[in-house]
């Protein structure tokens, strides 16, 4: 029998004993038992989300200067945005484009410069002038 079935017993039986004083205090039990209930409900979502929150952080490594998520099949998915993860604990994937060198996040637009000479083949596509050859 939960809390509410409970009182609601108790206060029949404060009635059939015809006594209202106890019969007021029983209800208003009741009604203090409903907000404990409605904040237990809440604290509950809230562990639920924390844990998610949790879970999703240790999946993760950091190499390259962005997050991957570690798959059950040993491979790697992403990248996930550092400062949206570091933040507020959060997974939000990175997206590229063809013509740069950068992952973006779509949440914050933080930009991570993608590892190996990414730079270097960006200044070669828009002009003819090489600075590093030589
Ligand atoms: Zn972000």
């Amino acid at each position: 029998m939960g809390w509410y079935e409970a009182l609601k017993d108790a206060i029949k039986a404060a009635d059939q004993l015809r006594n209202a004083e106890l019969k007021q205090k029983l209800a208003e039990v009741q009604v203090e038992c409903a907000k404990l209930a409605e904040d237990n409900a809440l604290l509950r979502q809230e562990l639920i989300e924390m844990r998610e929150k949790m879970q999703v952080h240790q999946d993760m490594e950091f190499h390259n200067n962005v997050y991957w998520r570690r798959m059950a099949d040993g491979n790697s998915e992403g990248p996930y945005c550092p400062k949206c993860l570091d933040g507020e604990r959060k997974a939000a994937r990175m997206t590229e484009r063809n013509d740069d060198y950068y992952w973006r996040c779509p949440v914050c637009s933080k930009a991570i410069e993608k590892p190996g000479p990414g730079f270097r083949r960006s200044i070669r596509a828009k002009t003819d002038f090489d600075p590093f050859s030589g």
